[in-house]
């Protein structure tokens, strides 16, 4: 299947004193080239993040109990590099080649009542990275494919998962988020669940059974990347 990834990134001021060059090529003007997005995009394969194994359909016959999970590559491809420099560079330019991935992956025809909510941040990691990495990927998301963003889900205390080990990160993790008391959830409607790396998948986990908590049945995953060791 040919992949056609629009180039819908316009330069902003900062972008024309400081070009940007790619981060797979270094070719300049641009923080991720046409030829490199097209070759993540090579690279992409139906992959269940949870039991990782291959899949064919979007929904993982192994894992009856998960909506339909869509991810981008594998996190030490060259997508890795780019969410940690978005990240932890805060190299907010690449929100957009981000979300142009993610659009690509999803699904062409989504249903139409549908929202996207990303996965909340801890707000230490927001004061420290001057932004909110899931939220603008979300909002770039939202332009691209004409789909509201709805943060209904809000973070339930400052859990912190770096540096704590798997099983620490999984109990933490299973009530770290609440339903933001200012938006009633629309039980009909598809929520679009948006993070970037799927680890030990307790993030995603817990968010997806804290919407399911409402009665909310038509949930979506979309993932920027996968850990496949
Ligand atoms: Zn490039
Ligand atoms: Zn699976």
């Amino acid at each position: 299947m040919p992949f056609i990834v629009k180039n819908t990134s316009f330069p902003s001021f900062s972008d024309l004193l400081f070009p940007y060059s790619c981060r797979g090529c270094e070719h300049l003007g641009t923080p991720l080239c046409e030829h490199c997005k097209k070759y993540i995009l090579s690279t992409h394969i139906d992959y269940c993040p949870n039991c990782k194994t291959k899949k064919t359909k979007s929904k993982c016959p192994n894992c009856h109990d998960l909506p339909p999970i869509y991810v981008v590559s594998d996190r030490n491809g060259l997508i890795g590099k780019l969410i940690h420099d978005y990240k932890y560079n805060s190299v907010r330019a690449l929100s957009q080649p981000l979300a142009e991935l993610l659009s690509e992956v999803l699904p062409k025809d989504l249903p139409k009542n549908a929202f996207l909510v990303p996965i909340p941040t801890a707000t230490h990691h927001i004061r420290s990275r001057g932004f909110d990495h899931t939220l603008l990927l979300a909002k770039r998301l939202s332009r691209i494919r004409n789909i509201k963003t709805k943060p209904i889900l809000l973070r339930a205390k400052n859990t912190v998962q770096v540096g704590s080990n798997r099983s620490e990160r999984l109990s933490k993790a299973a009530n770290a988020y609440e339903i933001n008391p200012k938006i009633i959830p629309e039980k009909d409607a598809t929520y679009i669940l948006i993070d970037d790396v799927w680890t030990t998948g307790a993030s995603v986990l817990s968010a997806i059974s804290k919407l399911q908590s409402t009665g909310i049945k038509n949930i979506i995953v979309a993932l920027l990347a996968y850990s496949s060791n």
